[in-house]
């Protein structure tokens, strides 16, 4: 079905095409070429990451990361339940056991006063998702990393162009992850990152990259011959899809400025009959900024969320909730028989009364006037 306000729309900055046809024109398609290289210098240089590695998808990068630490059968990773599967898949698929930490009560990122009490002698890694953009309380993630020799990954999905205490979000943990899915801020359809923070594992992270082979250091010409050196994959993505992300990211200003003024709009103009009626708006905690990715209001209920969304659906209008914590899913139900020691009540809370709002670059005034007073006209 087609809503006359869809919950998202891709922005094209219009250059993508020309782009892609330069590319085309130049006959170099396969990856880590001309465009590849921009994207990367353009994020190193912006946000101050150590190394970035393009990536077909931020699954893919997921994937690259725990081949980079090692993971064995056995091995325990912590992460929040409440986050998308593949946070949690790319480590199962190395045999790993994910332990789930419940979210905070002020906003669905992974609790920190909840991580100590579930770390074994197995723990390996640490994951936290900065959920909408905003920023884990990184003070606190990097002193229990520190303290007990972890692995800190960043799920940076959806924390493009965003800070913790000034300080770009994916730049903290040794490794970590953004998407450029074309539900995300900056997109190339499919499309990911793997930012390497610890300069001890950009070798290796080249070499998974380039499937296994020293490709990339024989055409720097290290080594005579290219061959099969360590495990690895595909994860590149092709000079198409780099040159459509470069023309995205020569207008990240423009995006994010358009983004961050939506989100305050929504929030000024719904603060009111929120508070007035017990939903919660997100309160940005001070060390984070706001990268305008998503706006969500949290509900009373699930029966009043299920109401809501039918209202605005009654008005061309699609709202749409999230993830359903991984601890509830039929697969983790299956394949673990972990007992958790305290019900994961937040992330159970998020999972069935966080309901998002159309938050998209072409979201017209006159359209967003109109979901918000629909949804004034539902509390009415
Ligand atoms: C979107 C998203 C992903 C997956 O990104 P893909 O590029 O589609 O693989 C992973 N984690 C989080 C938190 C996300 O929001």
């Amino acid at each position: 079905m087609k809503y006359e306000i869809p919950f998202n729309k891709p922005f094209l900055t219009g250059k993508e095409t020309e782009y892609i046809e330069d590319a085309v024109a130049t006959g170099q398609l396969a990856g880590n070429g001309t465009y590849t290289q921009k994207c990367h210098d353009y994020f190193e240089n912006k946000f101050g990451f150590n190394k970035c590695f393009l990536t077909t998808s931020c699954t893919d990068a997921l994937e690259m990361a725990a081949i980079l630490i090692n993971i064995e059968p056995g091995d325990e990773v912590i992460m929040p339940a409440y986050t998308f599967v593949s946070t949690a898949n790319a480590f199962v698929l190395r045999g790993a056991k994910i332990v789930f930490c419940d979210s905070s009560a002020n906003n669905p990122n992974i609790d920190p006063e909840r991580i100590e009490s579930l770390i074994t002698d197995k723990t390996k890694a640490l994951v936290v998702v900065h959920y909408a953009g905003v920023a884990c309380d990184m003070d606190k993630i990097l002193s229990i990393t520190e303290k007990h020799n972890l692995y800190l990954i960043e799920d940076a999905a959806q924390a493009i162009d965003s800070y913790y205490k000034g300080r770009a979000l994916g730049s903290f943990g040794h490794f970590s992850t953004f998407s450029f899915h074309e539900t995300k801020n900056i997109i190339s359809g499919e499309g990911g990152m793997l930012v390497v923070n610890d300069p001890s594992y950009i070798k290796r992270a080249e070499i998974i990259w380039e499937k296994g082979t020293n490709r990339k250091a024989f055409f720097r010409g290290e080594v005579d011959k290219y061959t099969w050196v360590d495990i690895g994959s595909s994860f590149l993505p092709g000079e198409i899809i780099a040159a459509f992300l470069y023309a995205q990211l020569e207008n990240l200003e423009q995006i994010q400025a358009k983004r961050v003024k939506l989100w305050n709009t929504y929030f000024s103009e719904l603060k009111t009959v929120a508070e007035t009626n017990g939903v919660h708006l997100l309160q940005m905690p001070e060390f984070a900024t706001n990268n305008g990715h998503l706006f969500y209001l949290i509900l009373n209920s699930e029966k009043q969320r299920t109401a809501l969304m039918q209202h605005l659906k009654a008005e061309n209008i699609l709202a749409v909730f999230h993830y359903i914590g991984l601890d509830q899913s039929d697969f983790y139900k299956q394949h673990n028989n972990t007992k958790f020691n305290f019900e994961l009540e937040n992330s159970k809370l998020y999972t069935k009364r966080l309901l998002r709002l159309p938050l998209f670059f072409s979201l017209s005034p006159n359209e967003q006037h109109k979901v918000i007073s629909t949804i004034k006209d539902f509390f009415s």
